[in-house]
């Protein structure tokens, strides 16, 4: 997948009136940086560059690679992160029920827990402009929310899914799994 391709963190190094060197945490604890000693040297020996060894010294703020969103629909009662892939953020939303009139305020419910998550608004509609016929301002989500409360299924019954949706006070936190 090609997300899993993406570096973890990225830092720009200034490098005088030319391009910054970019120097780019991977997984299994990989760096790189775009500088010619790197690039030409250092590569093939694994140490690392100046540029390197002052991130990882702590000398520049981190300019963190705007983080991955992967919204799908699961088999969940709420929306629900997944923390095993620390790339990208895997959020699992429970289905809308079609025709059922608390459907438009589930789905309400979801985009502001996807928003307190700290997804960007644009990924967040991506998903629910697909499920809802409405658009929905960011201010009209997190208005009605916080006005009504948040909904959520509360059981589970095999053969039927979830049921049982309750409204909950907006201070209670998402649930997260995995690590
Ligand atoms: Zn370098």
């Amino acid at each position: 997948m090609s997300k899993r391709i993406r570096p973890i963190r990225r830092w720009e190094i200034p490098n005088g009136k030319e391009k910054p060197y970019v120097v780019t945490e991977w997984h299994d604890s990989v760096w790189k940086c775009s500088c010619p000693h790197w690039i030409f040297r250092l590569q093939r020996t694994g140490e690392d560059c100046k540029h390197i060894i002052d991130v990882k010294d702590g000398r520049y703020e981190s300019s963190e690679e705007p983080r991955e969103y992967d919204i799908c629909p699961g088999n969940v009662g709420k929306v629900t992160v997944n923390t095993d892939t620390p790339q990208f953020l895997r959020v699992l939303v429970p289905l809308i029920p079609l025709g059922s009139h608390q459907g438009g305020w589930l789905a309400y419910t979801c985009m502001y827990d996807c928003l307190r998550l700290g997804i960007p608004w644009k990924n967040v509609m991506e998903y629910y402009s697909r499920v809802l016929r409405s658009k929905p301002t960011k201010a009209l989500v997190t208005e009605y929310i916080e006005e009504h409360g948040r909904l959520e299924y509360t059981q589970w019954v095999r053969g039927l899914g979830w049921i049982g949706l309750k409204t909950i006070p907006v201070e209670k936190k998402c649930q997260l799994i995995g690590r």
